[in-house]
């Protein structure tokens, strides 16, 4: 599927401009990466891909006070499990510090910056705004020899934060206002993740950014539109600086989606004010949280090429997404059996103590995927909500009287139901019709409803944790308060699930169907002897129902 990017990348290379294009995926790593990245993600290094080039990936880690390794890590780790690989190509704009410096220096010899001794509110506030042009500074035409022992001074660490910054001389009383001498350094005392106490002067996104598309040979540097009003910095840097190369800056439309924030800041405050589990909590539009949550990779980039790329800033619905996961779920989940909300049922005419080990299929998508054994006894879980004991109109599941089918087992009908003190249901005696075995009966006859069940000796029992979007509103914040809008039921847990036993071997990392209900995946919590799901999705969106109905 093409896009503009494509195009100008098509055209670069017909044109003859270059061989092959070099991207790169350019994180701050001062949080986790979310599904806004995975959109940048997934088109750098597949644009690089399609035209036969390489994307690198290059932690954008110019301030310290925010950037931890952890962050690094995660980072990393999720671009790989995208499925993405940028082979040797691992860059780190602090690798560059010692470069970028000299080429500060250079433009403070050509007069072309100069250390300003005005403090950030002074700069702000001789800035200028869209209709009044800005102010130089009383430091702006100081002697280039006076900033450049400044700037010696300030990198050897003699002034406090703040005290000084250098600047780039370019025109106080431009429209833009990123051209009225943009900051390009700032002192900030604090350790590096990377470069430890070697540097107390930490170069501007602005200024670090193009230089480094240009030490990589970058062809195509593709960011959000907020950058658009950057560009023109961005290619005064690249025409006044020796740089090895030119790279080209291109702005799309960066991904919003409902029921969802994409805010780094935001997400951070989420996880120390404790709202959630963590980065990678379920509910979560992280990348860790979508993938502990069960949505496949494939799905994520799936999702990415629906959306496609443009210029003009949308908000896609987050049932796109929704429906990508299930997409590819309904393909590859093995199905399994497992009841949320037990209630026992007993066979009185099945023999005591018998036990069979039925032939189930694993998914009716994929015949390759084959079958596996679920025992059957006398005594069974199902659903407590496929039973009514008055059955409302078009309730066809079980009730007193009724026949229904367990599905790939026999049929069942219910004779007698046991109720506690309080009138609750709490056993169904129930009886099977051993002609049935498999889920077919011999006079073709048909019950109107077919129930997931597990045998109540094999049971094993889990926790889930259902998951639900984590706003109550499309557009969180909208009234001005993004934690008033936080969703107070997103997460609900069952305690007391019944599992088929196979379900105990399922993987970290490995999505199931459980039949009837939806897509479950065992939580990192999990352990042996206490089980941990995670609903990844109900296998339709009732949320849309239950919203249009309220
Ligand atoms: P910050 O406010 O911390 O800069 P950020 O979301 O821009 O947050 P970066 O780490 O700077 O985070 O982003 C890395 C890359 O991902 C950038 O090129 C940015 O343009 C892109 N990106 C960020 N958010 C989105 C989004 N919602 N959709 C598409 N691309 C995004
Ligand atoms: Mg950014």
């Amino acid at each position: 599927m093409s896009d503009f990017i494509r195009e100008i990348v098509a055209a670069d290379i017909a044109a003859g401009r270059m061989v092959r294009p070099v991207t790169r995926f350019p994180p701050e790593p001062n949080g986790y990466l979310h599904i806004g990245h995975a959109k940048s993600i997934c088109l750098n290094f597949g644009v690089a891909a399609e035209f036969g080039g390489h994307c690198n990936l290059r932690f954008d880690d110019t301030n310290p006070a925010k950037e931890e390794q952890e962050y690094i890590d995660a980072i990393q780790a999720d671009v790989r499990w995208l499925g993405f690989d940028w082979g040797d190509n691992l860059f780190f704009a602090s690798d560059y510090f010692e470069q970028l410096y000299g080429w500060a220096v250079h433009l403070v010899r050509g007069g072309q910056a100069y250390v300003d001794d005005q403090s950030a509110e002074q700069i702000r506030e001789t800035r200028g705004t869209l209709t009044a042009p800005g102010t130089n500074s009383p430091w702006r035409d100081r002697p280039v020899d006076e900033s450049l022992d400044l700037l010696e001074r300030m990198r050897a660490g003699e002034f406090p934060n703040g005290a000084r910054v250098l600047r780039a001389k370019i025109d106080m009383a431009s429209p833009n206002i990123n051209l009225r001498d943009p900051v390009l350094y700032r002192i900030v005392h604090a350790s590096h993740p990377r470069t430890g106490d070697a540097w107390c002067i930490y170069p501007t996104y602005d200024f670090a950014h193009g230089q480094s598309d240009a030490i990589e040979g970058v062809t195509h540097s593709l960011c959000t539109l907020e950058f658009e009003i950057h560009r023109p910095l961005y290619d005064w840097l690249i025409d006044n600086l020796p740089v090895p190369s030119r790279p080209r800056q291109i702005e799309f439309a960066r991904l919003n989606l409902t029921y969802t924030v994409l805010s780094k800041r935001f997400l951070l405050s989420l996880v120390s004010e404790g709202h959630v589990r963590g980065w990678d909590d379920p509910r979560m539009p992280t990348i860790s949280g979508l993938r502990r949550r069960g949505f496949p990779a494939e799905a994520i980039r799936e999702f990415a090429t629906m959306v496609g790329v443009a210029k003009a800033d949308s908000t896609h619905e987050i049932g796109l997404l929704e429906y990508a996961v299930r997409d590819v779920l309904n393909r590859t989940a093995a199905r399994r059996f497992g009841v949320l909300e037990p209630l026992r049922v007993v066979i009185t005419n099945y023999p005591d103590g018998q036990v069979e080990d039925l032939e189930v299929g694993n998914n009716p998508e994929d015949p390759a995927a084959g079958t596996r054994k679920v025992p059957f006894g006398r005594e069974l879980w199902i659903e407590r909500d496929d039973f009514m004991e008055e059955p409302a109109p078009k309730f066809f599941r079980l009730a007193p009287g009724r026949e229904v089918r367990l599905r790939s087992a026999y049929f069942i009908t219910c004779d007698e139901v046991v109720t506690d003190s309080a009138g609750r249901a709490v056993e169904l005696r129930c009886s099977y019709d051993p002609q049935t075995r498999g889920g077919d009966a011999p006079d073709g006859r048909r019950p109107k409803a077919t129930l997931h069940w597990v045998a109540a000796g094999h049971a094993v029992p889990a926790e889930i944790r259902l998951y639900d979007h984590l706003f109550t509103r499309p557009d969180p914040g909208a009234d001005g308060d993004l934690l008033a809008d936080l969703n107070p039921a997103s997460e609900t847990i069952v305690r007391e699930a019944m599992l088929e036993p196979s379900l105990a071997e399922t993987a970290v990392g490995e999505t199931v169907q459980f039949e009837r209900l939806g897509y479950f995946t065992p939580d990192p919590d999990s352990r042996a002897g206490a089980l941990v799901f995670n609903r990844t999705l109900t296998l339709k969106d009732t949320w849309a129902k239950v919203q249009a109905r309220s």
